[in-house]
């Protein structure tokens, strides 16, 4: 994300709070920003980390609580990862995720092909409303798949032997019960 990308969704995440009756307080504005500018899919203590030096007295349990404020308004999603400890991703459009089965890397797919390929399944029987899904791939990243071949090039990659894994935790608005269209 670059400067001006940051800058409008910082001006989004304000009138957002606005038009929520929330103050933008310090503490919302840092969170955000902090995660605005990563895109490791960071774990609320990996954010905590981050700004614990720039606002004082914070604790993990406000920065989660914050967290979880930005997913609300519709500035932040979550990843899920089933198993593993919950991350946050400041992208809120559809996207899907590799997501390295050793060393837990989550890494941003933006692939339109496989969005177009899916088909949302039929779960009404289930009284179930699908909101949205992102596609896991999980596999092995380049820096595990070097420790665990030592001396095989990685560009030679087999391919083959990922899971396939949709997720339906993530929220986004607008969308409602839409079933079968691409946005
Ligand atoms: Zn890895
Ligand atoms: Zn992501």
């Amino acid at each position: 994300m670059n400067e001006r990308q940051k800058q409008v969704r910082l001006a989004r995440f304000e009138e957002l709070c606005r038009a929520r009756g929330l103050s933008v307080t310090v503490q919302r504005r840092v969170i955000f920003e902090a995660l605005l500018g990563r895109s490791d899919h960071p774990t609320p203590d990996g954010v905590y980390e981050r700004v614990k030096g720039r606002l004082p007295g914070l604790s993990r349990t406000t920065v989660y609580r914050v967290l979880e404020t930005l997913v609300d308004i519709g500035v932040a999603t979550k990843a899920c990862a089933p198993g593993a400890a919950i991350r946050f991703d400041p992208l809120t459009h559809r996207h899907h995720h590799l997501i390295c089965m050793r060393c837990e890397k989550l890494t941003d797919l933006e692939d339109d092909e496989v969005v177009s390929r899916v088909e949302w399944p039929d779960v009404r029987a289930r009284a179930f409303q699908i909101h949205n899904y992102s596609i896991h791939f999980h596999g092995l990243c380049a820096a595990c798949r070097r420790k665990a071949e030592p001396g095989k090039s990685i560009s030679s990659a087999a391919r083959g032997g990922a899971k396939k894994e949709k997720c339906t935790h993530r929220r986004e608005k607008s969308h409602g019960a839409k079933r079968g269209k691409k946005q």
